[in-house]
């Protein structure tokens, strides 16, 4: 189908001798958010990595908007609109939040919507504009998500990889990103695709859902029959 932005078929990829994704295939349509969901070590790292280009994958393809991106260069792929929030947040520690997100748009020539997007940044999260001269170093995690996210619309995508936006953040924090997510995707038509061990949080955010188990899809549906389905309730939802 048309709509269809991101397309994984059969991705396989390994460290070495370790298979950490063993035939992955997924979808992503225009719009929408969907989230892979995942116990620690499931492999959902290792399948934005493999489509970003950080990892090249040993089998299977990748299309991103009609075009195959297996295995491409990163910064290729990010000219293509597809923008990579790594776990862990990676900001440049000793740059300030502002050159933090100017670095997001130094691909760009529209001066004009750089200076607009920066303006969106700070209208989601006006903590930036607050600490935009400080080193964003001396963020804090919650601060420094914030500014990872911000930096990855900077390059005014079409595809937004995030992983594990939750990680190390406050049960209250994480609802306020989460939050903000949602609005990004409503109100910039911005399409992504989350990787999260807080099933919770990612199933009321997203639309569509995949579950991935030692590096295999085992169930996908739709987030509001995710929840409803028994095995999720208990594995992940922690409701018996
Ligand atoms: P987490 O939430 O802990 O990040 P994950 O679902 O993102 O988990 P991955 O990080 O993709 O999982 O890891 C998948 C598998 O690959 C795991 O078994 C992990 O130990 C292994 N792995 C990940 N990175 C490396 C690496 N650099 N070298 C060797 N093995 C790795």
């Amino acid at each position: 189908m048309t709509d269809v932005v991101l397309q994984l078929l059969n991705v396989e990829s390994a460290y070495g001798p370790i298979k950490a994704i063993r035939g992955v295939s997924l979808k992503v349509r225009q719009g929408e958010i969907v989230t892979v969901l995942g116990s620690n070590g499931a492999g959902k790292t290792t399948i934005l990595k493999t489509i970003s280009g950080i990892i090249d994958p040993r089998k299977g393809s990748i299309e991103f908007q009609g075009k195959d991106i297996t295995a491409k260069d990163p910064a290729h792929i990010v000219q293509q609109g597809l923008s990579h929030v790594p776990e862990g947040r990676e900001v440049f520690p000793l740059l300030s939040v502002k050159d933090n997100l100017l670095m997001g748009a130094y691909t760009r020539k529209d001066r004009d919507g750089v200076a607009r997007d920066m303006e969106s940044v700070y209208a989601y999260f006006p903590i930036l504009r607050e600490r935009a001269m400080q080193d964003a170093g001396l963020l804090s995690g919650g601060q420094q998500q914030m500014l990872a996210i911000s930096r990855a619309i900077m390059a005014a995508p079409h595809l937004i990889l995030l992983d594990e936006p939750s990680l190390g953040l406050s049960p209250k924090l994480t609802k306020e990103i989460f939050e903000i997510v949602v609005r990004i995707n409503r109100e910039r038509g911005t399409t992504i695709l989350l990787v999260e061990q807080n099933a919770n949080m990612a199933l009321n955010a997203s639309d569509h859902g995949y579950v991935l188990e030692n590096g295999r899809i085992v169930m996908e549906d739709t987030c509001e029959r995710l929840r409803e389905k028994e095995d999720i309730k208990e594995f992940y939802l922690g409701v018996k």
